[in-house]
């Protein structure tokens, strides 16, 4: 089974993101959620470009990756589900959970520190929301959460399955979730008991700062009701409300070299300040 994970890899994330990407692409055209304000074609260029570049680096740095690193971690004994004895099912939930948990307290850690708020700006920028948002990170970005990720696994000792699961599952939910889809609110209220939804995660993005540092969870929604950042609803409804960053709204901010740039500029607004105030005035 990890053997033929392990050849197959490539193959496998590749075949999820263009059949969730499609699917996604065809619900926003079918049932959108929300009007666009600008044209799509200048943002995918932009998203897409962002999105192969990150590929790109992340397979020339890191060609083993998060899979290669569960499989040499296993192999040293390291982590703690390669010393505890628990059943393989459970070592694979328990793994897709703490990943998941890690992960939110990485995207609270962007938020809060101003070096990696320069960085992560770069996916608040965008001033719509639809699938290609989703994979929308600055290339620094990527590599620290990288970083990050593998130093995860050392820790925890998760099998190569759990590993797979949780990458796969967190690129299609990331698509889903920053889709512009309108999903009927009864079925939206059960999902987001479980899952972030699409108007679960567009609070995070709105352009009000006491909205966007809420809801920063990418698959499971307990984490942010559990450790207090849930916030339900946009106050001006998800048709009234502002996507985006205030500092970043010309159209000339969504191409390829400029969202590359976007961190060495200086913002008009910051998101948390250390020790959680927000600037004064806003
Ligand atoms: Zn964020
Ligand atoms: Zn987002």
């Amino acid at each position: 089974m990890t053997e033929w994970i392990m050849g197959n890899e490539l193959l496998i994330r590749l075949g999820c993101f263009a059949g969730i990407f499609g699917l996604m692409a065809i619900w926003e055209v079918i049932a959108a959620r929300r009007e666009l304000t600008t044209s799509k074609g200048r943002r995918w260029v932009g998203n897409l470009g962002l999105v192969g570049l990150d590929t790109l680096i992340v397979r020339l740095l890191f060609p083993t990756a998060a899979l290669g690193t569960a499989l040499i971690v296993a192999d040293l004994g390291w982590g703690v589900l390669n010393v505890v004895s628990v059943p393989y099912w459970a070592a694979v939930a328990i793994s897709v959970a703490a990943l998941d948990l890690a992960i939110y307290l990485q995207h609270v850690m962007f938020h809060a520190l101003p070096a990696l708020w320069r960085l992560h700006m770069v996916h608040h920028a965008d001033v719509d929301l639809d699938v290609t948002s989703g994979s929308r990170f600055h290339p620094i970005e990527i590599l620290i959460s990288m970083l990050y990720k593998l130093a995860v696994i050392a820790v925890l000792g998760p099998p190569v399955v759990g590993v797979l699961i949780f990458e796969v599952v967190l690129n299609a939910l990331a698509m889903f979730n920053h889709a512009n889809a309108r999903i009927p609110l009864p079925l939206d209220r059960v999902l987001r008991w479980i899952i972030v939804t699409p108007d679960m995660h567009r609070v995070h993005h709105s352009v009000e700062k006491r909205e966007h540092n809420t809801n920063f969870g990418f698959n499971l929604s307990c984490w942010d009701r559990v450790l207090g950042t849930y916030k339900d609803q946009p106050a001006k409804g998800h048709e009234g409300m502002t996507i985006g960053l205030k500092s970043f709204r010309e159209r000339t901010w969504q191409s390829l070299p400029r969202l590359l740039a976007m961190p060495f500029f200086e913002p008009t607004e910051t998101s948390i300040r250390p020790g959680g105030e927000e600037s004064p005035g806003e």
